[in-house]
């Protein structure tokens, strides 16, 4: 169990927002991936010795399964498609961060034509005693403990606020942790009326607004739990490099707290832009209180900057 994150103030926006700091969980394991994978620091595993995953070389998820597997004295072996020639020449971020903590990261092999992805699920057939296997980025039913560990802490500081409802905003991926959290306060209020109404509010980074509603349907059948997508309209492509959002950043960063560059600046757009609607959206009330949820990330800051460097030139 982690100690609760702290809660700042910032102004966003010409708005005062609070910022859950999820980013400063622990040194080392932090932020969105650290609450995914805590069920797996925890649980009892007496057999296991190595961990396995796959993903992308610069993944957050890499780092966090890296440092995950070295607290609990495991090794871990991470497929990924490709490593590109200048990461593996100018290791950095979160595979530098990964390397450091003793991941054994290894690329598919060239003849294998199937994706990462089929091709992990197909040695997982044969895993071994020792072996434990985990689903990429934490898409999975486990990663709802550390998210309701989140949410509590979350209904505890509404409490101390004495506030009765909360607007909750984060920008989503695969959607998992917005749901999580959306489903735990709306089972929680179910349970017990006096609670707040907690409203979770996200934006598609990914792969557009339809992914995302596919992605909640997969997770939840029951249409209460799914987290309101906020939209502008435009479709943002992850990893994209995109002017506007590097000025987000930048104004966002202005506020003294670092965010990261691929998931946080369409979240501010979007908030922004949810902020300027006339009063309700989806009959969620704009002008109540709102959380923004720092989810980490930050360490893959350097190379998303030179990126952006490279492209425009800026300072
Ligand atoms: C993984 C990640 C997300 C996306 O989380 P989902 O549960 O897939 O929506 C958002 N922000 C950061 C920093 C992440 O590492």
């Amino acid at each position: 169990m982690f100690a609760p994150t702290p809660v700042e103030t910032m102004t966003f926006a010409q708005r005062e927002i609070f910022v859950k700091r999820d980013d400063l969980i622990h040194p080392d394991f932090s932020g969105n991936k650290a609450r995914k994978f805590q069920y797996f620091l925890e649980k009892e595993y007496p057999e296991i010795t190595k961990l396995v995953g796959y993903g992308s070389a610069q993944a957050n998820s890499l780092h966090s399964l890296a440092v995950l597997a070295k607290m609990r004295g495991w090794q871990l072996d991470y497929y990924v498609d490709h490593i590109a020639n200048y990461l593996q020449q100018n290791p950095q971020g979160n595979y530098l961060a990964a390397l450091e903590n003793g991941a054994n990261i290894i690329e598919k092999p060239e003849h294998v034509t199937e994706s990462i992805d089929s091709y992990v699920t197909e040695l997982a057939k044969s895993a071994l005693d020792n072996e434990l296997y985990i689903p990429e980025g934490g898409r999975c039913e486990y990663a709802a403990i550390g998210l309701e560990q989140l949410g509590q802490q979350i209904l505890d500081w509404i409490h101390e606020k004495h506030y009765s409802t909360l607007n909750l905003f984060l920008p989503s991926g695969t959607g998992t942790t917005a749901l999580f959290l959306q489903r735990f306060f709306k089972i929680k209020r179910f349970e017990h009326e006096d609670l707040p109404e907690v409203n979770v509010l996200t934006c598609s980074c990914v792969g557009g607004d339809d992914y995302l509603r596919l992605q909640f349907n997969q997770l939840s059948e029951n249409a209460l739990h799914h987290p309101r997508i906020i939209s502008n309209g435009n479709k943002y492509h992850f990893g994209k490099l995109k002017r506007e959002c590097y000025e987000m950043w930048q104004r966002v960063c202005a506020s003294g707290i670092e965010f990261e560059l691929l998931y946080d600046p369409v979240g501010f757009i979007m908030l922004e832009h949810f902020f300027t609607q006339s009063s309700t959206v989806d009959n969620i009330d704009n002008t109540a209180p709102l959380m923004y949820l720092h989810q980490g990330g930050v360490l893959g800051n350097p190379s998303m900057l030179a990126r952006y460097q490279r492209k425009y030139q800026a300072k």
